[in-house]
């Protein structure tokens, strides 16, 4: 058994550039499995409006003169650096409660997710600091006034009020997007498990990676913060329903319409199929999650499985297949050998379990585990959170209320039995919205059926399957790709989502104007603004190329032989190269046509400057489309322009978007793409 014996630590806040502690002694924070205090937190005095003001100009300001890939590499030298120290969490995160395990979620989980965001960012965003939104809408006839969307960074702070269950990734899914976007934070820990939270933000700052004011930290309570809100802040919020509601409707926050994302209860409910009798591995699958769900954190995570909703004639062997298996679930000290499942976060955290246990019995029988017999293996009886699964057990699912309002956020869940897939899907609604839910199934009429029933009403929607046993990231995993938030009770959010969640933090305008003003606004070329020719713009490295450099190409007739030629070549004999009679009947021709191939060839063939030079290689094309049907005898011509350049921070070459458009003999557009190219910075190259 462990001990602690060191003495509590006095946790700091980090605001307006220094660590600061609180001006009253600080209440005693304690180790979740020996009650032994851990540290002690208070942040009383700290001026709230002075550490948002500083956030939104120091921070906000040094952010905002970097570009995208500027503050990507910025992440991924921070997720770098923590992870490099990670033991240090680990070892910290034995006093919330968390078995390595549990804390493997949170710390490398976190920091995870923190590089996910880094190294998207550099794929799927420019390297610039405005970002587009779909393309430019003419509203002219003459191409002299047209529309684009575009993202800029809200010029405020982002607030992030996390909850207990997850110290580090709490703070880490959400600083990233507004560190991404260009927003600098301020981080609220839970109390209860603030000493984590302090320790990685004390390790963050000690890089020196971020800019100053870039991230914040109050350890204890939020005082009057929100108090200070304005129109251009962000909130988010994690934790119980009641506390969100509160601060949602805070009168600054209303007054200002700031943004406010919560996440709060989630009756999150697992469906098994119909077709996944007692023997199949849907069966097994389904058994080991629920219990996984319900034995991790000790069921403290807003994703946990709190309804489990079976067929009538298979509840008897899966009541029997879990009880076994939360039976082995060894409760106790996380920091000894052997023990699968910690404490919940506080004593606290309990006695609201076990009342919350003891309001599911207005609906559902207890069918395994004791609530009030606890069987550790290891540490302090007396004064460690510790509570045994329980599984409880509702006949009647639609004649009852508090199994499907009340979120008893420990390892505790519900079986349900159902008759039809259409009550399935009703009992998950009757969670009134959730953050996930999930299916275990082999059968497509099933997944079909319940997807499309539950999404409307949950954020992710998971389909458990043997065919994907091993690849499956589980129920429970919010991931950095993914939108992680859900409807109605769930507080109706949104984070993640890849760049979606980076968005959360950016005000989308439509900017109107003539395209040569877009153009310079957006750094992108669009049809109509100005474009310059001269040098073959395959010449010239990153360091002369200029938006607009643009090539108007010498002409190409095509002929029969041509297409023939390609169609032997290629073996693309489709009718509508080959057969005139077929091609004519074809409502969209009129007689043989060439291949789009061949005309996206022949454009190429128009286009590129054939000697070594700084074009280092052709990726891709984006949005290729043929408009107008290319005949026999038609002539082909290419214009080329310039249209956005993307630098690499890290490498001697960018990315360079070409805007193609090919015309025939009248002037009518038959083809028209983007060519995607990889540019030396210089050339010759160093
Ligand atoms: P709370 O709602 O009490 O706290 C959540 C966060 O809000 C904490 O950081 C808390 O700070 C802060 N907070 C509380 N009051 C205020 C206020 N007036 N102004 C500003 N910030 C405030 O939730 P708990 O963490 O105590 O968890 C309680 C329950 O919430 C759980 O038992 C569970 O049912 C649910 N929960 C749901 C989650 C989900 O995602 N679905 C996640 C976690 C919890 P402080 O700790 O300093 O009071």
């Amino acid at each position: 058994m462990t001990i602690t014996t060191r003495a509590p630590r006095r946790l700091e806040s980090y605001v307006c550039g220094e660590w600061t502690r609180g001006a009253k002694d600080g209440v005693p924070l304690l180790d979740a499995a020996t009650g032994d205090p851990v540290a002690l937190i208070d942040a009383t005095g700290l001026d709230f409006g002075a550490a948002l003001d500083w956030g939104r100009d120091r921070g906000g300001r040094a952010l905002r003169a970097m570009t995208f890939h500027e503050r990507a590499l910025m992440l991924k030298a921070l997720g770098q650096a923590l992870m490099g120290m990670k033991e240090e969490f680990y070892a910290e995160s034995l006093a919330t409660g968390a078995t390595r395990a549990d804390a493997w979620i949170d710390i490398e989980g976190g920091i995870g997710t923190l590089l996910t965001f880094a190294s998207k960012a550099r794929r799927e965003l420019p390297n610039a600091r405005v970002l587009t939104d779909g393309e430019v809408e003419p509203l002219s006839r003459d191409g002299s006034f047209a529309g684009q969307h575009i993202y800029t960074p809200l010029q405020g702070i982002a607030i992030h009020i996390n909850a207990y269950n997850f110290p580090c990734w709490g703070m880490l899914e959400k600083i990233g997007p507004n560190l991404l976007a260009g927003v600098p934070c301020i981080v609220k820990p839970a109390s209860q498990t603030a000493y984590l939270t302090e320790l990685m933000v004390r390790r963050m700052i000690g890089t020196g990676i971020l800019p100053e004011g870039a991230l914040q930290l109050v350890s204890g309570s939020a005082g009057d913060m929100l108090d200070h809100v304005t129109g251009q802040d962000a909130i988010t919020f994690t934790g119980s329903a009641a506390t969100g509601r509160k601060l949602k409707t805070h009168p600054a926050v209303i007054e200002n319409a700031a943004r406010f994302t919560m996440e709060a209860d989630s009756l999150n409910a697992s469906v098994l199929g119909p077709d996944a009798a007692p023997g199949s591995e849907e069966f097994d699958l389904f058994v080991k999650e629920v219990a996984r769900e319900m034995t991790v954190k000790a069921g403290q995570k807003c994703t946990a499985i709190r309804r489990v909703i079976a067929p009538r004639a298979h509840v008897d062997a899966l009541v029997a297949a879990l009880s076994e298996r939360l039976g082995n679930a060894a409760l106790g000290n996380p920091a000894d050998e052997g023990v699968r499942m910690g404490p919940l976060a506080s004593l606290d955290q309990r006695v609201e379990v076990r009342d919350r246990i003891a309001a599911l019995r207005a609906d559902a029988e207890i069918v395994a585990g004791n609530p009030d017999d606890v069987r550790i293996v290891s540490g302090n009886a007396e004064k460690g959170a510790f509570l045994n699964p329980v599984l409880l057990y509702c006949d009647t699912p639609f004649a009852a209320q508090a199994v499907h309002d009340v979120e008893a956020f420990g390892p505790v869940s519900t079986v349900m039995p159902y008759d039809t897939m259409d009550e399935a899907v009703e009992l998950t609604r009757r969670g009134k919205g959730s953050l996930v839910a999930s299916v275990f199934t082999d059968d497509k009429t099933v997944a079909e059926e319940m997807v499309i029933g539950m999404a409307p009403f949950h954020g992710r929607v998971l389909i458990g399957n043997r065919r994907s046993a091993k690849t499956s990231t589980g129920h429970g995993s919010p991931l950095a790709p993914l939108v992680h938030g859900g409807p109605g009770r769930a507080g109706g959010g949104e984070e993640m989502g890849g760049m979606r969640g980076v968005k959360h933090y950016m005000q989308r305008s439509a900017v109107q104007g003539t395209p040569r003003l877009l153009s310079a606004v957006t750094g992108r070329w669009i049809d109509g603004a100005e474009a310059q020719q001269g040098t073959h713009p395959f010449r010239k490295p990153l360091s002369e190329l200029q938006i607009g450099d643009q090539l108007v190409t010498a002409t190409r007739q095509i002929t029969q032989e041509d297409v023939e030629h390609f169609a032997a070549f290629t073996g693309d004999t489709f009718y509508a190269h080959m057969d005139s009679d077929a091609a004519a009947a074809n409502p969209f021709f009129d007689d043989r046509v060439a291949h789009g191939y061949l005309i996206a060839s022949f454009a190429a063939g128009l286009f590129v400057d054939p000697a070594p030079g700084p074009v280092l290689a052709n990726y891709g094309v984006d949005n290729l489309r043929f408009l107008t049907p290319v005949y026999f005898g038609d002539t082909l011509q290419v214009r080329l322009t310039c249209k956005e350049i993307n630098p690499r921070e890290t490498a001697d070459h960018g990315e360079v978007r070409w805007d193609c458009q090919v015309t025939n003999q009248d002037g009518a557009v038959v083809a028209q793409y983007d060519v995607l190219t990889m540019v030396a910075k210089t050339w010759p190259q160093a």
